[in-house]
């Protein structure tokens, strides 16, 4: 009897030990599973981001409807052709009926870099700005749409440098860039009109079982001085590639932009790309940690003003940003 007892328990503790230790090397999520490969990573050129965004400011305000609208679509449907090769770009039309009943030319602007390969990665950003300034100090400009340099130039900038680079330095994975049209379009609390881009492609996927291991959003990731909590759906969503992402950049010492706090919960691209296809989706934005029982997000002073313009843009957070993305799409994917 006791010989029996002794042997059951040495073999559920043996079994118990091997499932512990399955359970600590393979991760749930193998598509989320990071590894330091020890290889060379490309340089990322901030000056370069710096002038994309500048080329965006140019074309004007970039709301639905717009000559700058128009004009940004063909130079950024253009620009990616240059890098990914025409044949690697889909422009995703859709049309959007607005407030007082115009109907718009929307588009998803994508391109694919290594195409053939099944594994797979996403970039995202929107490109529109928004067609209003509800947060500027002077009424009379707030039903004017704005630069946007941060909101929406900054992600669009750092992605066309990234692009830029995989050109000439092939990804080791597939890797997608979606730029969203009509993010932010929506009247303050009216959110079924934000985000009409990534809505109408996670509803329309362009191609049918699409799986890409996950997706990283850049919305307001130029400022100078900004900061980057750990925002709540990301960590809700995807914590192991917020945990890799915020390490990376705490070993490269840009820990004072990617602070080690939790962030709010933030309605954006990402938050309909993880509910509507369960792509796991993470969301780099600048904005303020929350203080304790805050609600709502606080974002910095410029944000929704026409003061977000090339003035609030350091070229030293686009190389942050740009330098941690590059050393885990090249170095860190297992
Ligand atoms: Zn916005």
């Amino acid at each position: 009897m006791t010989g029996r007892l002794i042997h059951t328990t040495l073999v559920v503790s043996i079994i118990l030990m091997l499932t512990w230790s399955a359970c600590n090397q393979e991760p749930k999520d193998p598509g989320l599973a990071f590894v330091d490969r020890g290889r060379e990573v490309p340089g990322f050129n901030a000056d370069s981001a710096y002038y994309f965004i500048e080329r965006q400011i140019a074309f004007g305000p970039r709301n639905p409807g717009s000559e700058g609208h128009r004009r940004t679509m063909e130079y950024l449907s253009g620009s990616l052709k240059r890098f990914a090769g025409p044949q690697a770009v889909y422009v995703q039309p859709f049309t959007h009926t607005g407030y007082t009943g115009e109907i718009y030319q929307m588009g998803n602007i994508i391109a694919s870099f290594r195409p053939e390969l099944g594994d797979r990665i996403m970039l995202l950003a929107h490109w529109d700005t928004r067609p209003r300034a509800e947060k500027d100090p002077d009424p009379a400009l707030r039903n004017r749409p704005i630069p946007g340099a941060d909101d929406g130039g900054s992600g669009v900038g750092v992605l066309l440098e990234m692009a830029r680079i995989f050109r000439d330095h092939p990804p080791p994975l597939g890797v997608d860039i979606l730029l969203f049209d009509g993010e932010d379009y929506g009247r303050e609390g009216d959110l079924e009109y934000y985000f009409l881009g990534s809505r109408y492609w996670s509803n329309n996927p362009p191609v049918s079982g699409y799986r890409p291991r996950f997706g990283i959003l850049l919305d307001m990731v130029g400022a100078r001085d900004a900061l980057f909590p750990r925002e709540g759906f990301s960590m809700q969503y995807a914590p192991r590639l917020v945990d890799e992402i915020w390490e990376i950049a705490r070993q490269m010492g840009y820990d004072n932009l990617f602070i080690d706090r939790k962030g709010s919960s933030i309605a954006d691209d990402h938050w309909i790309i993880n509910r509507k296809t369960g792509i796991p989706t993470i969301n780099i934005i600048h904005h303020l940690p929350p203080r304790p029982l805050q609600t709502d997000a606080q974002f910095p002073d410029y944000w929704h003003t026409h003061a977000d313009d090339m003035d609030v843009i350091g070229k030293e957070t686009l190389q942050a940003v740009g330098d941690v993305l590059l050393e885990l799409i090249y170095n860190r994917i297992r």
